[in-house]
């Protein structure tokens, strides 16, 4: 398999083959975000991808998972894409599912239809970062979409039959915009209903924008109960149909896993007793934090 510089997946995908069909995000500008920085984004030739298949369907039998990576595969003209997910079922025949990054604005460029083709074609979940449902926030760390692109992006995916998977940053508003950030995030989670929340904290790395941001004291970042503080907020204003609600990245103090809405009763609880106590204890070592 040739891949191209550093690989991110989702931590659902840890099993999956991750196949690289773009290199780089297209976009690239968010400010907390480095994990694509001094990449030239380009799109993968059939051919390339076609041998990366090829390949992997020769040394490994029985793959039932495909991630297709880069940062925002999903920007993949219909055809192209069409064609991979078409090959990949025609070679690996225990395939169960695909799954692939998107942005609000790829999302937006394909029609419901092209969506449930991509579907039928065996794309089975889009992970979308949304990050927070405050407009401010969202402006500030250049998300390159409004609340109300990301909300059609989202009931769009799940209106095709395709699963959504939607992650948020804890601490990404700052102290100042704590709690309207955790309970705007609550409210688009709402609006968008999705099958799975990730819920991460941020992580702050060198060279990004926000460093500076937070250097030069423009932005000051929770405390870990701060952000745990944002994570009951967030919870209390969410209303899903039926989702899978995770903070147990390893960037979180408090790796919770809730189904809702059955567990968010029994979920608030944990969290408020852990927020009444304040035990260091009682959260994630730091040095066990990660990306
Ligand atoms: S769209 Fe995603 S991958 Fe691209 S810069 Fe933003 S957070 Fe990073």
């Amino acid at each position: 398999m040739k891949y191209e510089g550093m690989i991110f997946r989702p931590p659902s995908e840890a099993d999956s083959l991750i196949l690289q069909v773009t290199a780089g995000c297209s976009y690239n500008r968010c400010t907390f975000c480095s994990a694509y920085q001094g990449k030239a984004f380009r799109i993968k030739s059939f051919e390339e991808v076609k041998e990366d298949i090829d390949e992997a369907s020769s040394y490994r039998s029985g793959i039932q998972r495909v991630f297709l990576a880069d940062g925002n595969a999903l920007t993949i003209p219909q055809k192209g894409l069409v064609r991979i997910l078409d090959y990949l079922k025609l070679k690996l025949d225990r395939l169960e599912r695909v799954g692939i990054y998107a942005n609000a604005k790829d999302i937006l460029q394909k029609e419901v239809s092209e969506l449930e083709d991509l579907r039928r074609s065996g794309l089975g979940i889009i992970y979308l970062g949304v990050e927070s449902g405050n407009r401010e926030v969202l402006k500030r760390i250049k998300k390159n979409a409004t609340i109300d692109q990301l909300i059609r992006a989202g009931r769009r995916v799940k209106e095709s039959g395709i699963l959504l998977s939607v992650t948020v940053l804890l601490g990404i508003g700052g102290v100042e915009k704590s709690k309207a950030h955790a309970e705007d995030t609550g409210k688009i989670l709402s609006e968008m209903d999705p099958e799975f929340v990730g819920a991460l904290s941020l992580m702050v790395v060198p060279g990004t924008p926000i460093e500076k941001e937070i250097e030069t004291g423009r932005l000051i970042l929770p405390t870990p109960f701060g952000l745990i503080q944002e994570l009951e907020t967030m919870i209390e204003n969410c209303q899903f149909t039926q989702c899978f609600f995770a903070s147990n990245h390893a960037s979180n103090y408090l790796p919770l896993r809730i189904r809702m809405p059955e567990e968010k009763e029994e979920a608030l609880r944990r969290i408020r007793e852990v927020l009444r106590r304040k035990d260091p204890a009682l959260l994630r070592p730091e040095f066990l934090r990660a990306l």
